[in-house]
């Protein structure tokens, strides 16, 4: 759609462009055809005042001959005295001599009758003598008192001529008529050697001299029936068959000029166009009118060339314009793209400061929110350490009937043994007495262990971190449940890789083994045959220890809940359901696993991995 949109405005653009050049064009070539003509107009005026001029000194020179004519004696004396041979003979001796001397065609005297009485041309055979021209115009305008001037055609010899006459009187009488004839030959053979194309018609509108022969005796204008019975009876084109001249009218310049077409005959220079301008005036003291014809083909190659070079200037001058334009557009369009870029810089420059601000919003929210939820870490950790350390002494309270019990042992063997240490003393029995107190000191030693070891495991501990050696730890957790171990008559067999060093707290550590221990001495309660299996061994840098017990085993609900907290089998009073819970959640924050599962061989066995201390081993 826009594309041919786009091919219309282009057709468009190319028609009005076509528009401009040509209508420039065309006015240039008007402009310089009009002022070539109005040139040719001044030159054709200039050549019309040359050939006026010379016809009319032609015309001019014999003027006043016809009536110098009536003051010769002899003249007068033959118009009175007709039949003189004499005389007659000497008028046309005269006749002949002054025809020699002005160059004139013929002159002769008619009398008023219009008989040619006396004649230059008396000798020749044609000549005039005795022929009657009384209805001829000249003999006519001339007998009733008027000078005239005609041009005619000879009857006589065919030769066209300029006809003066007048009458010749004799006290105011006109006894007769003196006519000159002359030739305008000579003119016309000027005007054709000059190459002019020049004519001059009569007061018919014929033409009667002419630079081109087959223009001689052309017509003008159409004639009327009158004027040819007049042609007829006067016979002053001697019943020449006159012909319309070959000249179109193109365009009227003026009243005297106008552009016409007239197509040469073969051998004059003629141009294509066959275009002509025609010159007319009249010619003075006669109703003659003179014409000229000037070659218009200059004038219309310049005005053609003109207008080329006008349609050249105008595309150059557009095409300038284009440019300019199309310039002009494209600095436009760029300062409009500088714009909308800078536009646009200032709303990305808008949008980042708005996001910063949002951002910087958001990290405010976002360290409230991460300082919230490290207080919240802390207070979960503090809540942990506190809940592990209600475990533990949910444990202590658990072991206390024992160690108490454990206690109560040595405590009544002392009892007696410093009783029997009294009475050896008195008796002077020195060796029993320090025997006695070296089993005192073992017993005090013992009871110092146990306490020690209910101490250290009460012990709250304040980090999560440091390291366990395997072995020690879970030396320390049996012995806290020994006295139990020893009462239910229950076997720990352990199969240990030695050193094992595990990234764990081991008050922790201790704490959940005593948990696994206690289980497992409470499924293994009047067990016969009870047996606990201790292994550890180091898989990569993980450390694995599992703890079997050949008891009960779990129960599918028992595995399912076990880890959660408060979940326990036991009765009121005996278990919380804390143990594996706080137990899981001690190795999971150490990097480490505890699971559960029935052993195939019947009881429950739990595994308990942890990272591997990969540093130098503490002794603890
Ligand atoms: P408590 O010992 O206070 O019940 P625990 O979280 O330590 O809490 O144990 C949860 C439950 O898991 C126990 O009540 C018991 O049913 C079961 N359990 C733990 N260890 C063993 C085991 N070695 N054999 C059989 N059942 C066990």
């Amino acid at each position: 759609m826009s594309k041919r949109r786009s091919l219309s405005g282009s057709i468009l653009y190319l028609a009005l462009i076509s528009f401009i050049v040509t209508g420039f064009a065309f006015w240039a070539f008007k402009a310089s055809l009009s002022s070539s003509l109005a040139e040719l107009e001044n030159g054709a005026n200039q050549r019309l005042d040359l050939y006026a001029a010379t016809l009319d000194s032609e015309m001019e020179r014999f003027a006043r001959l016809p009536g110098v004519l009536g003051l010769s004696p002899a003249v007068v004396g033959l118009l009175h005295t007709p039949r003189d041979p004499e005389l007659q003979r000497q008028v046309n001796r005269y006749l002949e001599h002054l025809t020699e001397r002005t160059g004139a065609t013929a002159i002769y005297i008619m009398n008023n009758q219009g008989q040619v009485l006396a004649t230059s041309n008396w000798q020749q055979p044609d000549s005039f003598l005795g022929e009657n021209d009384a209805f001829r115009p000249y003999f006519k305008e001339a007998i009733i008192g008027k000078s005239s001037h005609f041009f005619g055609i000879g009857t006589t010899r065919n030769e066209p001529g300029y006809y003066l006459s007048q009458a010749l009187d004799d006290d105011g009488n006109a006894i007769g008529v003196a006519v000159v004839k002359i030739s305008l030959a000579h003119l016309e053979h000027t005007w054709s050697q000059n190459k002019a194309l020049v004519w001059v018609a009569d007061a018919n509108r014929v033409v009667i001299l002419a630079s081109r022969p087959e223009w001689k005796f052309a017509t003008l204008g159409s004639l009327s029936s009158a004027d040819l019975r007049k042609f007829d009876e006067t016979r002053q084109y001697n019943r020449f068959k006159l012909k319309p001249l070959k000249i179109d009218e193109l365009h009227r310049q003026s009243s005297d000029a106008r552009e016409v077409r007239w197509q040469a005959p073969p051998g004059v220079a003629d141009s294509a166009l066959h275009r002509y301008l025609e010159q007319t005036r009249p010619l003075a003291g006669s109703n003659w009118q003179l014409s000229v014809l000037i070659s218009l083909a200059p004038a219309y190659s310049l005005a053609y060339s003109r207008a080329g070079l006008a349609a050249v200037l105008t595309i150059l001058i557009l095409t300038g314009l284009v440019l300019l334009n199309e310039r002009r557009r494209r600095l436009r369009d760029k300062l409009a793209a500088r714009e909308a870029l800078h536009r646009a810089y200032l709303q990305l420059e808008q949008k980042v400061e708005e996001r910063t601000s949002d951002l910087l919003a958001a990290n405010c929210q976002l360290k409230e929110e991460v300082a919230e939820r490290t207080r919240a870490e802390a207070h979960l950790r503090q809540t942990q350490a506190e809940l592990i350390q209600a475990g533990k002494m949910a444990v202590v309270g658990q072991l206390s009937a024992q160690i108490a019990h454990e206690l109560n042992q040595p405590l009544a063997a002392l009892s007696t043994l410093s009783a029997n240490t009294v009475k050896y003393l008195a008796r002077g029995n020195l060796a029993t007495a320090s025997g006695n107190l070296e089993t005192i000191g073992q017993l005090v030693e013992r009871m110092g262990r146990i306490t020690g070891a209910l101490r250290s495991f009460a012990h709250k501990s304040q980090t999560s971190s440091g390291q366990s050696a395997l072995t020690h730890t879970l030396d320390n957790a049996l012995f806290l449940v020994d006295q139990r171990l020893r009462h239910g008559a229950i076997e720990v067999r352990r199969e240990e890789a030695p050193g094992l060093l595990a990234d764990c707290d081991p008050n922790r550590l201790e704490q959940v083994l005593v948990n696994l221990l206690t289980n497992a001495l409470d499924a293994l309660q009047d067990q016969p045959g009870a047996l606990i299996v201790i292994r550890s061994r180091q898989d990569g840098n993980r450390v694995e220890l599992t703890l079997h017990d050949n008891g009960h085993g779990f129960s599918a609900k028992s595995l399912q809940h076990l880890f959660e907290p408060f979940y326990t089998t036991k009765p009121a009073g005996v278990g919380l359901g804390l143990g594996l819970a706080l137990s899981a959640s001690i190795v999971a924050e150490a990097g480490g696993t505890l699971t559960a599962a029935n052993h195939p061989h019947g009881g429950a066995i739990f595994t308990l991995t942890l990272p591997a201390h990969s540093g130098e081993p503490v002794h603890v």
